[in-house]
């Protein structure tokens, strides 16, 4: 049923609740949880407001009113522990009318700081109810509680603010509820001690009492985390069924050869992940196995072995990177291991010459060449391998589904080639589990010996002077410097902009001849581009200032110094992988984290866990947490490519845990859901929700 049936709700609200929220029926409207409750009875002293809190409900009385410039009012209000102001931008007459001085009112809102002090922007305005008047007479636990739903700056402007939210629930509840029908199978509710949904969603949005509220909400979680697994390990079921892999049953002359010639030992755990890589190969059937290292940790060392075990039973691979930096750097890092092996290699990417590509495409068409390096190039359809084994894509994140499956298709052997995904960007186990349920996962947790840790530190724009003299006394020790600017958005002209500056900065600062500085970014030529980065490689250049989308790949053992500018800007997880750019030589390296003064709770919080750890995997779990469903208003699972509603995938292992096993019952027994008592399941799983296309957001 169309939102718009509901009272209160006008072709205007209509659209803007699709546009801000996605919600278009009724149904979707009572999809739409709160991310927390509002206790309406409690109340915060104003003297103990602080600007770090989400939301703050206080009783106050009004003091002062002033409108300033016809544009702003200002209500100054007190409860007697403090004062604290209002602003209003919108609505300031019928306000001003509303707000008498000397009158009580309860105030719902978010503060912030401003100018030293904390005012509230917009609060929500709601008359002193009898309940609250006496806050003695509280009817109990959860009798009080009202949902707080995600909301945007246009759904409060538009006036749907969180009392309207609330109001349109209740009216959806009213008239839409007894259509909705229940989306678990009966057996699977009784097994699992799962709430009907008609009881879940009521619940949810007023819960009657806290044990309600628990139920309701384990039900709606263990729902949406049940489909999501169920979807995935479909896909799975399905296709360890019916596609044939191509058994690869040794493991040849060639790996041999490398292994014996290595410069090192393998760590412990690079062996571990080579026997579970040998172990899929031989199988018989499609290898499709993610691995995941650190940076540093020795992935393109296992994706050498990897290749040369196809190699070894008379079959192709390819390495495909997702940026030509990257591709021509892992192209010449295998070099010296192919080197005894005798195996031809080749790169292939957008700028190869007319000439070279068609040598290139000749030499994989007659199986010349073993081990082809390249980028999306290789997935062009005038690129034939004489028989394609193994594909091994790096920094999967990039690459789509749709570019996977165009792999497949470059299969002539009958069967499709085994995949190997690498990614130096940690997954907690859980989010592994299940952006990547349909893969095995193998992980590097181990870095080669000898490393130095990387220092971090957080800096200023007062510290820049010391930074500068800083750069200097390393560069005269002969080390490089990295620095990074932010390109949030590839479009967006004042990153651009900021990084042209602070390259300008450091070129008067670092003069040439006595220093050189080299500019890399992505509205450069392609040869431009490689030039630059081939002088900061070749050692030529002692600066390197960049943006941190494309150039991250390099590997560059002199360098010693990573700044990353802006830093505030970057998530946890990027941070990370800039930072694994240093340490990798046998000098002490440096990251120095500049930011601005003023940092959101969040960023200050990102910043000090980076200067306190090294370690990927618990940095991810934190992003995680952080990034978690509830911290931000409407912006639940940010930079996640699934939609998850309720369950947090950060918090909710154990549920996940269960809803996984209960999804691998049912599929054991009917793999592609055809039984009669598998229809509602199959239904359900039609839903656009759990129709997982697209990895490719993940970083
Ligand atoms: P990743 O791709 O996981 O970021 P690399 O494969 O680039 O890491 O390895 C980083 C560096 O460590 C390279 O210089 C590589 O030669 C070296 N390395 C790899 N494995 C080992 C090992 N077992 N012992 C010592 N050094 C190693
Ligand atoms: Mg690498």
């Amino acid at each position: 049923m169309e939102i718009q049936f509901l009272p209160g709700v006008g072709p205007k609200r209509a659209a803007l609740l699709k546009k801000e929220l996605a919600v278009g029926t009724i149904g979707e409207l009572l999809r739409l949880y709160p991310f927390r409750y509002m206790d309406k009875s409690s109340f915060i002293r104003i003297a103990d407001a602080r600007p770090d809190m989400a939301y703050i409900q206080i009783k106050a009385t009004v003091q002062r009113v002033e409108v300033i410039d016809k544009k702003r009012l200002s209500v100054w209000v007190s409860d007697g522990s403090g004062e604290v102001e209002l602003v209003f931008f919108k609505g300031i007459k019928w306000m001003f009318e509303k707000l008498k001085p000397g009158h009580e009112f309860v105030f719902f809102g978010k503060p912030t700081a401003f100018n030293g002090r904390i005012n509230i922007v917009h609060p929500e305005v709601d008359a002193v109810s009898a309940e609250s008047r006496n806050q003695s007479q509280q009817t109990g636990v959860g009798a009080t509680m009202t949902g707080v739903y995600p909301s945007t700056e246009k759904l409060k402007t538009g006036g749907i603010t969180g009392k309207v939210m609330n109001k349109l629930m209740e009216a959806a509840l009213n008239k839409g509820l007894p259509f909705v029908e229940e989306s678990m199978p009966e057996d699977l509710m009784r097994q699992y001690g799962l709430a009907p949904l008609h009881f879940a969603l009521r619940n949810i949005h007023f819960p009657k009492d806290m044990i309600s509220l628990e139920k309701a909400k384990y039900r709606l979680k263990f729902e949406e985390l049940f489909y999501l697994q169920l979807s995935l390990l479909k896909q799975k079921y399905v296709r360890s069924r019916s596609e044939q892999g191509i058994a690869m049953p040794r493991v040849g002359e060639a790996f041999n050869r490398c292994y014996e010639a290595l410069p090192f030992p393998l760590t412990g755990a690079q062996k571990r992940v080579i026997t579970e890589i040998r172990g899929d190969m031989k199988s018989g059937h499609q290898m499709n196995r993610l691995l995941q290292g650190d940076v540093g940790s020795g992935k393109t060392m296992v994706a050498v072995l990897t290749a040369l075990i196809a190699i070894g039973n008379g079959y192709q691979a390819c390495i495909m990177a997702p940026t030509e930096v990257l591709a021509q750097q892992h192209y010449k890092n295998i070099q010296k291991f192919l080197a005894p092996t005798g195996v031809k290699s080749a790169l292939l990417t957008g700028s190869s010459k007319t000439s070279e590509r068609r040598e290139v495409h000749q030499g994989l068409e007659d199986g010349s060449i073993g081990i082809i390096v390249g980028t999306h190039a290789l997935i062009e359809d005038n690129v034939v391998f004489r028989n394609l084994g193994l594909a091994i894509i790096d920094e999967q994140h990039r690459f789509g589904v749709e570019q996977r499956s165009k792999l497949w298709r470059k299969a002539v052997c009958g069967a499709p080639p085994h995949v190997l995904v690498m990614t130096a960007t940690p997954i907690p186990r859980t989010l592994a589990m299940t952006l990547y349920g349909d893969l095995d996962v193998s992980v590097i947790d181990e870095l080669p010996p000898g490393r130095k840790p990387v220092q971090t530190i957080h800096a200023t724009e007062g510290k820049r002077p010391a930074l500068y003299k800083f750069m200097k006394d390393q560069i005269a020790l002969g080390r490089q410097v990295f620095v990074v600017y932010p390109l949030i958005n590839e479009t967006e002209k004042l990153d651009y902009q900021s990084l042209e500056a602070g390259a300008e900065d450091i070129m008067n600062k670092f003069p040439y001849p006595d220093y050189t500085t080299a500019v890399v970014h992505g509205k450069q030529l392609n040869d431009v581009k490689k030039f630059n980065m081939d002088a900061f490689a070749a050692g030529r250049a002692n600066i390197l200032v960049a943006t941190s989308v494309i150039e991250v790949g390099v590997d560059v053992p002199n360098a010693s110094v990573m700044v990353i500018e802006s830093a505030e800007r970057f998530g946890l997880s990027q941070l990370h992988q800039l930072r694994g750019r240093v340490g990798r030589g046998s000098e002490k390296s440096y990251c120095v984290l500049m930011t601005g003064h003023k940092l959101s709770k969040e960023s200050r919080h990102r910043i000090e866990l980076m200067c306190a750890t090294e370690n990927g995997f618990e940095l991810a779990e934190e992003d995680m947490k952080m990034r978690g469903p509830g911290d931000l208003e409407g912006t639940q699972q940010s930079g996640l490519p699934i939609n998850l509603n309720i369950a947090s995938l950060a918090k909710d292992g154990i549920i996940l845990n269960t809803a996984r096993e209960a999804a691998d019952a049912v599929l054991r027994e009917d793999p592609t859901l055809t039984s009669d008592r598998n229809q509602l399941l199959r239904k359900e799983l039609r839903k656009e929700k759990y129709q997982i296309k697209d990895y490719s957001k993940i970083s």
